[in-house]
């Protein structure tokens, strides 16, 4: 089943990106919900003046060696960003301000969680400067929300989302995870019937993938929750998707729908192999082919800020990992993946390297050429990684 994409972004988008992107990790959560693998931890006020400090020590350091930096988008992501109280967020903000050209109606996107998100908060972000607000709903059933150990009941999503509204945000991205314990494909698009009916310009839909060494991963292995059949999640998928084209949503990605124009940049630029600079504990950054990661624990990362370590690591993408790369983004996308551009970018020529595979994908309906792109049809994206893994090629370095 497509898997989540990794998070690293009114704006009223235009299709193509423009680059480059910046990336804030907030790494705390009201609970550890129990299929979560992000960087994320229970907040407490300790903890936040300790990652604010850090923060702050980090963009002047990236201030330092990136000093020409002008970023077309800013997504602050977690964890919980709207969990962050507004003494830790608006020095933040006004410190990346300060420190990096925003340009004129930049995409800022805030992600926030329905356990934090009220009418002040959602009003302090607008105060900021945000104007694109992704909600993690994720379901709109009680049950699975508590089996899923998320802290927020559906009748607090719904809420938040009034509140976001209220406060302003005209450009709202909703969250929803299919293929949950118990959940049946008309529970699936009930669910989904009812988000649409609250009109956000754009949604992103999960299946649901279990993490090793998640709790939930472990109720599945016991027996004690039984996830919906690989035929069933594949019809959540399909029917799913077709919903949300007959309602006027425009499939732009394998996990994201849109109304006309509201595509996330900054993911679009992600997905198209732009740069892009992550800050806080976990992020990572891809910045003129080298690639780093920050230290993922607080204390970890707050150390190397501090001590100026964080300015000096960097490692060049290799051959493999960088065409790896570009075809698992690219074939993400609906309109897919350049084949020139890949062919440049790899000095590998797709077509004629992969000739006999690409005839038999072709045949069987899972892909399709058109226009210099080769792109998933909607079975292919079903088996993404399969079909990325045969187009792979190998390299000697
Ligand atoms: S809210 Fe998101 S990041 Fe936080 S614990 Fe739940 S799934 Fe993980």
């Amino acid at each position: 089943m497509p898997a989540k994409t990794t998070k690293t972004a009114k704006s009223h988008s235009r299709t193509s990106h423009a680059g480059p992107g910046l990336y804030l990790h907030v790494p705390f959560c009201r609970a550890k919900c129990r299929y979560c693998a992000f960087s994320s931890q229970v907040f407490t006020m300790e903890a936040a003046a300790i990652y604010q400090r850090a923060v702050i020590a980090e963009i002047k350091l990236r201030r330092a060696t990136h000093p020409d930096l002008r970023p077309a988008t800013l997504y602050i992501g977690g964890g919980t960003p709207s969990m962050l109280p507004a003494w830790a967020m608006e020095p933040i903000v006004r410190e990346l301000a300060k420190s990096f050209a925003f340009a004129p109606g930049m995409e800022f996107t805030v992600e926030a969680n329905p356990d934090s998100l009220d009418l002040q908060t959602a009003g302090n972000l607008i105060r900021l400067g945000a104007n694109r607000l992704s909600l993690g709903i994720q379901s709109l059933s009680d049950e699975t929300l508590e089996l899923l150990g998320r802290p927020h009941t559906a009748k607090q999503a719904v809420l938040a989302y009034a509140a976001a509204r209220q406060a302003g945000f005209s450009n709202v991205s909703v969250d929803m995870i299919f293929g949950l314990p118990g959940q049946r494909l008309r529970l699936w698009l009930d669910s989904l019937r009812r988000v649409i009916r609250m009109r956000p310009e754009h949604l992103s839909c999960y299946g649901l993938t279990l993490e090793p060494a998640t709790p939930l991963a472990a109720m599945a292995d016991s027996g004690e929750i039984a996830l919906p059949g690989e035929d069933e999640q594949a019809k959540m998928f399909l029917n799913g998707g077709e919903l949300l084209e007959d309602s006027g949503y425009l499939q732009y990605e394998i996990s994201s729908f849109c109304r006309m124009g509201y595509q996330s940049r900054h993911n679009l630029n992600y997905w198209e192999g732009g740069d892009y600079l992550g800050l806080g504990p976990s992020a990572v950054s891809t910045m003129s082919g080298a690639r780093w990661e920050n230290p993922g624990v607080l204390a970890a990362y707050a150390k190397a800020a501090q001590t100026g370590a964080l300015g000096r690591e960097s490692a060049p993408l290799s051959r493999q990992d960088a065409a790896r790369e570009k075809l698992m983004l690219g074939l993400r996308m609906t309109r897919g993946l350049s084949i020139k551009d890949y062919n440049a970018a790899t000095g590998a020529d797709l077509l004629r390297r992969n000739a006999a595979v690409i005839q038999a994908l072709r045949q069987h309906e899972l892909i399709r050429i058109r226009n210099g792109h080769l792109r998933l049809s909607r079975a292919g994206m079903l088996v993404s990684n399969t079909i990325i893994e045969r187009l792979m090629p190998t390299f000697d370095n």
